[in-house]
C-alpha cells in the first residue's frame, strides 16, 4: 500500500530528478545523463500515480486500468511516431505535442467543471479561476500549436497575416475572455458550460490570429513560446486535478520555455512583447526572392580542396540544409582528414539555425563532433576575419549580411555570422532558393564568395574524397 507521504516522497523524487534534467540539458556533455534522468522522473510519476488511482475511492481498480492502458496506446504511438520522424520533422512534431498538451487542458477544464460538487463560497470562486485560466491558456496552446505545426511543414505560409486593427482585435478578445468569467461564475454547474465553451472558442482564435501574424524568421521564440504555454496549461491541469507533482512538472516546463524564449529572442535582437503580438520586422519593402542579383562565381570540389591544402584556419557553419542532406558524417569524416593535416577547424553555431534550438548541436554530437570545436555565435562571430576558409553547409537566413545592413529586410536586427569577413567563403547549396525567412541573401554575390552547387551529402562525400586524395598523393 502506497501513503500519502510515501506518494509526496516519490512526486518530490520525481520533481529533483526533472529539475536535474533540465540541468543536464543545457550542457551538450551532460545531455544524455540529463534525458535519463527525465525518463526515470516520468516514469516513477506515472507508476506511482497509477498506484495512487488503484487506492483511491474515486477510480478504483478499474480507474487505474483504463490510466495504464490510455498511457500504453499513447506509449506506441509515441515511439512509433518519435521513430519514424526525420531530424528535420522534429520542430512540426514538438509543435503538434505542444497543441496536445493544450487540448488536455481544455478537455480536463470542462471535465472537472462537470463533475464539479462545489456550492458556491471561497471553494468554488478558486476553482471557477483554476478552470477558467487552464481553459484559456490550454485553448490558446492548442490552436497556436495547431498553426505554427502547419506553417512548420510548409502548409500554411510562413508570411505573417497582418489583419488591420490586429491589435485591437486582440484586445478585444482578451477582455471577451476575462469577461465571460463573471456569467460563469454565477452559474451553478453544469449550465455554465455554454459560457466556458464559449471562452474556449474565443481563446481558440486569439491562438490562431496570435500566430498567424508572426513572420517566419521569428518562428523559432514561437516555439519555445508555445513550449512555455504548454507548461501552464500542464500546471493548470495540476491545479484542477489537485495533483501536485502535475503542477511542479508544468511549472518547470513554463519557466523554463519563458527563459529559452528569452534568451532567444535576445539572440536575435527581438523584443519578446514584439514576438508574442506579432508582425515583427514584417513591415518594410523587403526584397522579394529573386530581386537581389549581382555576379554568382562557382567552385569545383577539386578547387575547393586545393584551396582547403593551403589554409590554416577554417570555419564550418552548418544550417537546415546539412540536416536535410544527413550531411553530418561526411563533415566530421572532413573535419578529421583536415585536422590529421594540422588545419585548425572549429564550427560556428547560430542559435536559430536549422529548426530547433539546439538543432546543429545534435547532428554535431550524432556525428561524433568533438564538442570543444563547437562554438556558439558570440564565442566566435570576431574570429572570421582571421579565417582562410568559411564552410557554409545548407545556412542561408543565418549568414545573411541584410540582417545587418537592409533595414528593409524581415530579418534586419538579428545577429548573423559574419562570414563575409574570411578570406573565402564557399556556399554548400542546390540552387538559388531563399532560406526559411523567404528572403534573399547578398551573400552569394560577394566578391569573396564561392558556390558549390549541389546537395550538401554529396558534395561533402565528394570533397573528403578529394581531400583524402590529396593527402596520400
Ligand atoms: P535556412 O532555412 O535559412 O536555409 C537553408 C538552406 O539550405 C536553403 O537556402 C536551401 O537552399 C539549403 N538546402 C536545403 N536542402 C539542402 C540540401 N539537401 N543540400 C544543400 N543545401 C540544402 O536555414 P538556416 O539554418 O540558415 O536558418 C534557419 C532559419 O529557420 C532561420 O530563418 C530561423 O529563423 C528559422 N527557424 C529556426 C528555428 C529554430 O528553432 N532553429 C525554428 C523555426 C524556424 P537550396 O534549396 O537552394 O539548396
Amino acid at each position: 500500500m502506497l501513503s500519502g507521504g510515501l506518494t509526496s516522497v516519490a512526486y518530490l523524487l520525481a520533481g529533483v530528478l526533472f529539475i536535474r534534467s533540465l540541468g543536464g540539458l543545457s550542457k551538450q556533455v551532460t545531455a544524455r545523463a540529463g534525458n535519463l534522468a527525465g525518463m526515470v522522473g516520468m516514469l516513477l510519476a506515472v507508476l506511482v500515480t497509477a498506484a495512487t488511482w488503484w487506492q483511491s475511492e474515486s477510480h478504483g481498480a478499474q480507474g487505474a486500468l483504463l490510466l495504464v492502458v490510455a498511457i500504453a496506446i499513447g506509449a506506441v504511438i509515441g515511439a512509433v511516431l518519435a521513430r519514424r520522424v526525420e531530424m528535420t520533422g522534429m520542430p512540426e512534431l514538438v509543435a503538434i505535442l505542444h497543441s496536445f498538451v493544450g487540448l488536455a487542458a481544455v478537455l480536463v477544464g470542462v471535465s472537472s467543471y462537470l463533475t464539479s460538487q462545489l456550492e458556491p463560497g471561497v471553494a468554488h470562486t478558486v476553482h471557477a479561476v483554476e478552470l477558467w485560466l487552464g481553459v484559456a491558456v490550454g485553448a490558446v496552446t492548442f490552436t497556436g500549436s495547431v498553426v505554427a505545426w502547419a506553417k512548420l511543414r510548409g502548409s500554411l505560409s510562413g508570411k505573417p497575416l497582418l489583419l488591420p486593427g490586429r491589435h485591437g482585435l486582440n484586445l478585444v478578445l482578451a477582455l471577451a475572455i476575462s469577461g465571460l468569467a463573471v456569467p460563469f461564475h454565477n452559474a451553478a454547474p453544469p449550465t455554465g458550460l455554454s459560457w466556458l465553451l464559449v471562452m474556449a472558442a474565443l481563446a481558440g482564435l486569439l491562438g490562431v490570429h496570435l500566430v498567424m501574424a508572426i513572420g517566419g524568421a521569428d518562428m523559432p521564440v514561437v516555439v519555445s513560446l508555445l513550449n512555455s504555454y504548454s507548461g501552464w496549461a500542464a500546471a493548470a491541469s495540476g491545479f484542477m486535478l489537485s495533483n501536485d507533482l502535475l503542477i511542479v512538472t508544468g511549472a518547470l516546463v513554463g519557466a523554463s520555455g519563458t527563459i529559452l524564449s528569452i534568451i532567444m529572442c535576445r539572440a536575435m535582437n527581438r523584443s519578446i512583447m514584439n514576438v508574442v503580438f506579432g508582425g515583427f520586422g514584417a513591415g518594410g519593402a523587403a526584397a522579394s526572392p529573386g530581386s537581389v542579383t549581382g555576379e554568382i562565381q562557382e567552385l569545383s570540389g577539386a578547387e575547393l580542396s586545393e584551396r582547403l591544402a593551403s589554409a590554416k584556419q577554417v570555419i564550418i557553419v552548418p544550417g537546415y540544409g546539412m540536416a536535410v542532406a544527413r550531411a553530418q558524417a561526411a563533415v566530421n569524416e572532413l573535419v578529421r582528414l583536415l585536422t590529421e593535416r594540422g588545419v585548425s577547424v572549429r564550427f560556428a553555431i547560430h542559435p536559430v539555425a536549422g529548426r530547433l534550438p539546439g538543432h546543429m548541436n545534435v547532428l554535431l554530437a550524432e556525428a561524433g563532433v568533438p564538442y570543444d570545436i563547437v562554438l556558439e555565435m558570440e564565442d566566435i562571430n570576431e574570429d572570421f576575419s582571421d579565417t582562410d576558409v568559411v564552410l557554409v553547409i545548407g545556412a542561408n537566413d543565418i549568414v545573411n549580411p541584410s540582417a545587418l545592413d537592409d533595414p528593409a529586410s524581415p530579418i534586419f536586427g538579428m545577429p548573423v555570422l559574419e562570414v563575409w569577413k574570411s578570406k573565402l567563403v564557399v556556399v554548400f547549396k542546390r540552387g538559388m532558393a531563399a532560406g526559411y525567412a523567404g528572403v534573399d541573401n547578398p551573400l552569394f554575390f560577394h566578391a569573396n564568395c564561392r558556390m558549390l552547387f549541389g546537395d550538401a551529402g554529396k558534395s561533402t562525400t565528394a570533397l573528403v574524397q578529394a581531400v583524402r586524395a590529396a593527402s596520400s598523393s
